[in-house]
């Protein structure tokens, strides 16, 4: 009874349409407010000036406060304008966002990167393994010859190694990365290897196919403009403390200086979680797809940090797409001289392989056509 007296209720009724009123006129002013401060942002991007201006920010909420004649408290006028105004800075990040060369938006299709006959971008996994380290030239044999076997056609080596403690295997350093090409030429296979300061770009990209830029050179911007200015693809991994706009900025240091071949790598992140060497972020590769032309790979040995996850992780990855996978394989782990935990031997890497299927050696020119935007 009580509802049916409400609906008969005039003076009630009236209220509710004044109410569906302002919600329009609110709705209106929201919008047009929205698109004054974009205005805003646009001309402080042609003036040079910061977008976000926080003592600005502070005086109007002083302001709006010393108007307010109720019935809300200032506190709360302040808490909705904050809000406002933070829903303001997010539409004006997305936009920026759009804009940025690693973006989707204005580059729909998949950026096809080839490395020795195989593609980075298309519907079909490129798969990089190798050691962690670059130890010598027997280990790199043993390992390259096999993997060259198997038809892999990118490996992977470290000789510039970035450890956590100064008092462990540093890497060979530039010996360490002839050798790599050396063995490599003699199986007709491609390298990848980390670079980890600007003034060893250029020497390192004489002999590398592809840089690596290491998870804690993310942040690392003269790097990331240097290796921008060579020609050499770039793999791009993932900090273990970085959200994926973060990679994708730091991204946009290497395209804005004119190298379009960039490879980001999620790789893991560091969590409160520590039966893992890092949490495998899965859900970063599909996202990162949809905000991002550049090819998507995953290195599940650093993520996992230890070997008896590695086929499920890597079959995951297979499962949800990624461009590339990457893998560390060594003939003797238990005496590797970096990351022996993680590394797989050469017969676990054959029944990883068999449970990937061969699919992915099957990454040429010919393979499956790059599948169209996402958005
Ligand atoms: C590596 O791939 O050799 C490496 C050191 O990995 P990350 O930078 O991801 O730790
Ligand atoms: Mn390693």
């Amino acid at each position: 009874m009580p509802d049916l007296l409400n609906q008969d209720d005039h003076e009630l009724q009236n209220y509710r349409l004044k109410i569906d009123e302002l919600n329009d006129r609110l709705l209106q002013l929201l919008n047009e407010r929205a698109q004054v401060a974009m205005q805003i942002a646009r001309r402080k991007a042609v003036l040079g000036l910061p977008t976000f201006d926080p003592v600005r920010e502070s005086c109007m909420l002083d302001s709006l406060a010393g108007k307010n004649q109720g019935p809300f408290p200032d506190e709360t006028i302040k808490g909705l304008f904050k809000e406002l105004f933070g829903a303001t800075r997010n539409l004006m990040n997305v936009d920026r966002r759009r804009k940025m060369l690693f973006s989707r938006r204005h580059h729909q299709s998949n950026t096809v990167i080839e490395v020795n006959g195989v593609r980075f971008g298309t519907d079909s996994m490129v798969l990089i393994a190798g050691p962690c380290s670059v130890e010598s030239e027997e280990q790199l044999d043993a390992v390259v010859s096999h993997l060259a076997k198997c038809g892999i056609k990118i490996v992977r080596g470290g000789s510039f190694k970035p450890r956590t403690s100064p008092y462990s295997f540093q890497g060979l350093e530039m010996d360490g990365v002839k050798m790599l090409r050396r063995v490599a030429d003699r199986y007709g296979v491609a390298i990848i290897t980390e670079v980890l300061e600007p003034a060893l770009v250029s020497a390192v990209a004489e002999y590398a196919d592809i840089l690596q830029i290491g998870c804690r050179n993310m942040y690392n911007y003269p790097l990331l403009r240097e290796v921008g200015r060579c020609s050499r693809p770039v793999v791009l991994k993932r900090s273990f403390g970085a959200t994926l706009e973060e990679l994708l900025l730091s991204a946009e240091y290497i395209l804005s200086e004119g190298n379009t071949n960039v490879i980001l790598c999620e790789r893991g992140i560091r969590t409160f979680e520590p039966w893992t060497r890092n949490t495998f972020d899965i859900s970063a590769i599909p996202v990162l797809q949809r905000e991002t032309h550049l090819p998507i790979m995953a290195d599940v040995s650093h993520a996992a940090g230890r070997r008896d996850i590695i086929l499920p992780l890597a079959l995951a990855v297979k499962a949800v797409g990624a461009h590339a996978l990457m893998i560390e394989v060594h003939q003797d782990p238990a005496n590797a001289l970096s990351d022996s935990q993680q590394q797989l031997n050469l017969s676990e890497f054959d029944e990883l392989l068999a449970a990937l299927g061969k699919d992915f050696m099957n990454n040429g020119p010919e393979a499956g056509a790059e599948y169209e935007a996402v958005q």
